[in-house]
């Protein structure tokens, strides 16, 4: 079984990684967040059976990270963290984790837990190669998990929201989405007073990949990605 270990602390991670390889694990070790995402990206090599996830991470929150994973994955997450309160336990749930175990633990508890939550999901089940990890068009490339944006092989820096809306409309490239449609996805909220936001990140995202007619507005109903001529 695959087993990918997130874990910044390499005595912490050399220690679990004995532990794990003894009980038939085979461990790969992300020392902070982007390489954690970067080796759940569609591989040709086995996929994953569960992810192992520390929330004190170098480069970015082990919650922000879960909810990426979360994103484009259903592949087992456990939390691992110092943080024992009730609030982050919950807060960690919702973003999709599978179990949440706190420091210091029992080494068969966690070797139980990982075993439960792997079997709830059958290696393969949803773990497999996702087709939409990176989208192309003309000179823009938009790489989901990670969230990177490039045109011309020129990385472009998004905001949050700029990204989810470039990659909602990219899915489906030449069909229309309704403004309501749009807000509803990318801001999760009702249409009310968020007509002018949407705009402007349009507007934003226009100049910001420098393709002004990438996103074509559809008069009176919404927007829609016109793919780049080839
Ligand atoms: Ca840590």
């Amino acid at each position: 079984m695959r087993l990918l270990l997130v874990e910044d602390d390499d005595h912490v991670a050399a220690a679990l990684s004995a532990v794990l390889a003894r009980h038939g694990f085979q461990v790969v070790h992300a020392r902070n967040g982007e390489e954690a995402l970067r080796a759940l990206l569609p591989a040709e090599k086995e996929p994953f059976s569960v992810v192992l996830l520390d929330l004190g991470l170098p480069d970015q929150d082990g919650y922000e990270v879960c909810g990426k994973i979360r994103k484009r994955s259903a592949i087992p997450v456990i939390m691992v963290t110092a943080r024992a309160d009730v609030r982050s336990r919950i807060h960690g749930l919702n973003l999709g984790a599978d179990d949440y175990v706190v420091k210091p633990y029992d080494t068969g508890e966690l070797l139980a837990r990982i075993h439960a939550v792997a079997r709830r999901r059958p290696p393969g089940e949803d773990t497999g190669p996702t087709p939409l990890a990176a989208l192309r068009l003309g000179p823009v490339r938009i790489e989901l998990p990670t969230r990177r944006v490039s045109v011309d092989d020129h990385e472009v820096q998004l905001t949050r929201k700029e990204f989810d809306l470039l990659a909602l409309l990219a899915q489906r490239p030449g069909v229309v989405f309704r403004r309501e449609q749009i807000i509803s996805e990318v801001w999760r909220t009702s249409w009310e007073g968020t007509g002018r936001t949407l705009e402007v990140h349009v507007a934003s995202l226009r100049s910001k990949l420098r393709l002004p007619a990438l996103i074509e507005t559809v008069r009176g109903v919404g927007y829609r990605l016109v793919p780049p001529s080839a």
